[in-house]
């Protein structure tokens, strides 16, 4: 880890620029002797008074004060002397980590759902709709990073890194890796065989996905993601509810399909997650070497004490809305899913609620992810967190599943991390300046964070986004919409 003020090591990452061009822009309206003094100070936020939720901790630290340098905690104390940065009175408001969606699929939104991306929209309409649920139901809410997993928004995440789009940090697997017939085989049952074996299909040649079998298509497959700039590989391990042609109970990826993808992931310094739902497909990848584990809803407790036993070199990440609330009712699951598809959801929906318990009762590693894409609910992503503690957890478990520890199996990616210089999802010294105020405590009324009002601000690498602290006719104020580009000011 580098500690420089100027932040010369980041490759996707635009803030120093921004912070230059505001400094010299002060230059042409200044002498130049003061600007050469300014030139060597980077911009810096103090926060003081402010209550801390730190992304692992159950209690809040009281009155404390953060302080923001470019993009990154310099430092956190009782009282920080600071002179010549920018002063904000918290006014006892709590401060947590921004939020780390980790299982988004960021390009899969129009508005009827994944099937019609095959066939009603082109990859253009899914980059507009993508930045549009980005800007508006993530970073504007207080979710400062995602975890993409299967979709290909590399090229939008580079835009945003460069200061041209308002989004979240973005951490993308590229096109998830399925086999013919698997989770991540979207093309309709009419395709010919020949087109699907050529990737021209709508989700291969857009690259949300790839159709591969065999270790040889495997291994291409997964070095193009990486070569473009995957952080991990996606495997689909067995079967899904939300693709036609693969029943729940089946397995996905042969042995040696997954093999080769943790070797090469593994080989470039990162790891592979995976799709799967029961202990056949679980086991069968925690012997491979698989490390972040998707869904799991129809594990027992063998499985679920195998990987306590683990501790964090593996993760369960839990999908627990669309699990428990939706998939859990017939009626209400997505209009465009088949009689078939609904039952999975069910049956997936019944084992969402025994799993969560026995994970939690066997203090297994876990994170927080949606998996809430297409319209509504997109717009409903923070559910995720609540039903978490619905589902048994306390405030805090469920915050720290959305900021600490999803902050530490970002960290996974090694050196294909996008952002690596300082940590995630933690307030502390030498984390990236990712923050919201909070009016009130989650972790006594997690629901709050439900209520937009109640977010005041949002800063993510040191930019503010959204800043209600202040009146409207204040310079520095930021309503809940999202600046044209990245700002110019700290605040
Ligand atoms: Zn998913």
């Amino acid at each position: 880890m580098q500690f420089s003020p100027f932040h010369k090591s980041e490759p996707r990452n635009n803030v120093f620029q921004a912070a230059l061009l505001v400094l010299i822009s002060f230059a042409f309206a200044s002498a130049p002797a003061i600007a050469d003094q300014h030139e060597k100070k980077p911009v810096q936020v103090l926060f003081k008074n402010v209550n801390i939720f730190d992304g692992f901790s159950d209690k809040l630290q009281m009155n404390m004060s953060v302080l923001v340098e470019a993009n990154y905690i310099k430092e956190v104390g009782k009282s920080i002397d600071a002179p010549g940065a920018f002063v904000v009175d918290g006014g006892g408001r709590t401060m947590t980590p921004g939020l780390i969606d980790m299982h988004q699929h960021v390009m899969l939104n129009p508005p009827e759902g994944t099937a019609s991306y095959q066939t009603r929209w082109d990859d253009a309409a899914g980059g507009a709709f993508a930045i549009h649920h980005m800007n508006h139901n993530m970073l504007m809410k207080g979710i400062t990073t995602i975890r993409d997993i299967a979709g290909d928004p590399l090229d939008i995440a580079k835009a945003i890194d460069g200061g041209h789009l308002a989004g979240p940090r973005i951490y993308s697997s590229g096109g998830a890796i399925s086999q013919t017939g698997g989770h991540g085989d979207w093309a309709g049952r009419n395709v010919p065989p020949e087109i699907l074996a050529s990737h021209i299909d709508m989700s291969q040649r857009t690259q949300n996905t790839w159709v591969v079998d065999g270790p040889a298509q495997v291994t291409k497959a997964v070095r193009l993601n990486l070569r473009r700039g995957a952080a991990f590989t996606k495997v689909m391990g067995g079967g899904g509810v939300a693709s036609e042609f693969d029943p729940l109970e089946i397995m996905g990826l042969s042995a040696d399909e997954v093999r080769k993808a943790v070797e090469i992931s593994t080989d470039n310094g990162t790891y592979v997650a995976t799709h799967a739902y029961h202990d056949a497909s679980y086991n069968r990848l925690l012997d491979l070497g698989v490390r972040s584990f998707e869904h799991g809803f129809l594990v027992t407790e063998p499985t679920v004490k195998r990987m306590a036993k683990m501790g964090e070199k593996v993760v369960w990440s839990f999908q627990c809305f669309m699990s428990v609330n939706t998939f859990g009712d017939y009626d209400a699951m997505p209009a465009f899913f088949t009689h078939e598809q609904k039952l999975k959801g069910v049956a997936v929906g019944k084992g969402a609620r025994r799993a969560a318990k026995m994970m939690n009762k066997h203090n297994v590693f876990t994170i927080g992810g949606s998996d809430m894409f297409g319209v509504p609910f997109v717009e409903r992503i923070k559910e995720d967190i609540t039903c978490n503690v619905d589902a048994g957890y306390t405030p805090a478990q469920a915050l720290k599943h959305w900021t600490g520890n999803a902050g530490k199996v970002l960290k996974w990616s090694g050196p294909k991390d996008p952002y690596p210089t300082y940590e995630l999802g933690t307030i502390k010294k030498g984390a990236y300046a990712d923050l919201l105020l909070w009016d009130g405590n989650p972790l006594k009324d997690i629901k709050l964070i439900l209520d937009e009002s109640k977010l005041v601000l949002v800063m993510k690498d040191g930019l503010t986004y959204k800043n209600t602290l202040v009146g409207v006719d204040s310079p520095i104020y930021r309503p809940a919409r999202p600046p044209m580009t990245r700002g110019q000011f700290p605040l």
